[in-house]
C-alpha cells in the first residue's frame, strides 16, 4: 500500500476484523496494552474498538510523554522562567499542563515569558537572536524526541552559544513497560508496541518482554489497519503458543533502530539514577540528563531548582489511567471538573492523552455500554 487512505480502507478493516474474530478462542478474554498515546488517539478517532469482538479489550499505557511529567517538574520550569531575563520554551502540549498552582499559560499572566516552539532548534534560534536573554528549552518526550534535543545541544556547542540551555525531562520507554509488567494490578496478554520510539531504538530492546515475561509484542504503525493487523499478529502468536517481538511497522521501523540518532543521544546524554513519573512513581534509570561535557547547557546546573515533589490532586486518577488500570471515564472528574478546557490531570491535556482522546471523540459512552455488557 502506498497512500494513507489505503490504510483506512473500511472493507479491509472489516476483513481483518473477521480474521481477528476467527482467531479468538471462545470464552477467553484478551487484554492488550497500546503503549503509545498515538495509538490510543487512532483507536478512538477511528472507532477501532467497534471492529473488535467483545472479548478483546484494549488498555492504554504510559506512552504519552506529556502525561508522565510530574507536577514538580512543571513547578521547576516555572521557577526557572521567573528568573531575570529568562525565556522558557517548550512544545505546545506543555503550555496547559497543570503544576501545583498553575500552568505555563497561567504563569505568563504573572509576567513570565514562556513560549511555544516547534523544535529545540527554534529555541536555539531564539537564543541567537536575543543575546540579552537566556533561552531555556524544556525538553520532553521519549527516545523519539531526544535525538533532536541532543543535536541542538551539539549545534549550540559548535556555534559557542552561551545564552541557551536545556531543562532535560526526556524519559526512556523500556523501564516504563517493565514497571507496568511488574505491577500487580494488571494482567495483560500482549503489547501493541510503540511505533515512534521504535524508529529510534528499534525492536531488539523489547526482547525481554517476550523472553522473561512470556508476552508477545508487535511494534505497530499509526493507521487503523496497522493497529488491526498488529492485534491479528498478537492473536496469531497466542494461538501458536509463541511469545515474540514482531515488527508490523517495518516500513518505518528498522529492527536495529536508528544508529545515528542513538549515537547523538549517548554522546550528549546519560541515564539518571532515577526519575519520577506521574502515576508510576520513581523508576530507576528511566530518564536522561546532560553529560558533564555539556554542563554549560544544563539548566538544572545553571539554575537552583526547588525540586519539590508534589502529590497529584486527590480527584486525579491519571496514575491508574496511565497504567491501564482504569478507563478515563471511570475517573470521577472525567468530563465534569476535568475537561480539555479545564484539565485537572495531564491525560486530558495532550492530544496523545487517553482522557483527551476519549473526550474528544465521544467514545466514552460506547465504552460504558461495552463494559456494562461485559459485567
Ligand atoms: S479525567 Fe482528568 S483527572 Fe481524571 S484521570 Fe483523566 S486527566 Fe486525570
Amino acid at each position: 500500500m502506498r497512500f494513507v487512505d489505503e490504510y483506512r480502507d473500511a472493507d479491509r478493516a472489516q476483513a481483518l476484523a473477521a480474521k481477528i474474530t476467527d482467531l479468538c478462542e471462545p470464552g477467553r478474554h484478551y487484554k492488550f496494552m497500546e503503549v503509545c498515546g498515538g495509538h490510543t488517539h487512532t483507536i478512538y478517532k477511528h472507532g477501532l474498538e467497534d471492529y473488535l469482538p467483545e472479548n478483546i479489550q484494549l488498555v492504554h499505557g504510559p506512552g504519552c510523554p506529556v502525561c508522565v511529567i510530574p507536577m514538580g517538574r512543571v513547578d521547576d520550569a516555572i521557577h526557572i522562567a521567573q528568573q531575570p531575563d529568562v525565556v522558557m520554551t517548550s512544545f505546545g502540549d506543555m503550555m496547559r499542563v497543570p503544576g501545583s498552582t498553575r500552568s505555563f499559560i497561567d504563569s505568563n499572566a504573572d509576567n513570565t515569558d514562556i513560549r511555544m516552539v516547534y523544535s529545540p532548534l527554534d529555541a536555539l534560534k531564539l537564543a541567537k537572536g536575543n543575546p540579552g536573554k537566556h533561552v531555556v528549552f524544556m525538553a520532553i518526550g521519549f527516545e523519539t524526541t531526544a535525538p533532536s534535543t541532543a543535536m541542538t545541544v551539539l549545534r549550540a556547542a559548535v556555534d559557542e552559544v552561551e545564552n541557551f540551555s536545556v531543562f532535560d525531562n526526556h524519559v526512556t520507554v523500556i523501564p516504563a513497560i517493565k514497571a507496568v509488567l511488574d505491577s500487580p494490578d494488571l494482567r495483560l496478554d500482549g503489547f501493541i508496541g510503540p511505533g515512534h520510539v521504535s524508529t529510534v531504538i528499534g525492536c531488539r530492546p523489547y526482547g525481554f518482554i517476550a523472553e522473561d515475561y512470556g508476552k508477545p509484542l508487535v511494534v505497530a504503525g499509526f493507521e487503523p489497519l496497522d493497529i488491526l493487523q498488529s492485534i491479528y499478529m498478537l492473536l496469531r502468536q497466542l494461538t501458536d503458543g509463541r511469545s515474540e517481538v514482531e515488527n508490523q511497522y517495518s516500513r518505518v521501523v528498522p529492527w536495529d533502530g536508528n544508529q545515528a540518532a542513538l549515537r547523538a543521544i549517548s554522546d550528549v546524554m546519560e541515564l539518571r539514577p532515577y526519575f519520577e513519573w506521574r502515576g508510576l512513581g520513581f523508576i530507576s534509570h528511566s530518564a536522561l540528563r546532560l553529560r558533564d561535557d555539556y554542563a554549560r547547557f544544563d539548566a538544572e546546573r545553571l539554575f537552583e531548582l526547588p525540586g519539590v515533589r508534589v502529590a497529584d490532586p486527590k480527584a486525579c486518577q491519571c496514575g491508574e489511567v496511565l497504567k491501564g488500570v482504569l478507563k478515563p471515564w471511570e475517573c470521577k472528574v472525567f468530563g465534569t471538573a476535568c475537561t480539555p478546557e479545564t484539565p485537572i490531570g495531564t491525560c486530558m491535556v495532550s492530544s496523545e492523552g487517553a482522557c483527551a482522546a476519549y473526550y474528544n471523540y465521544g467514545r466514552f459512552e460506547r465504552s460504558r455500554v461495552k463494559e456494562a455488557t461485559r459485567a
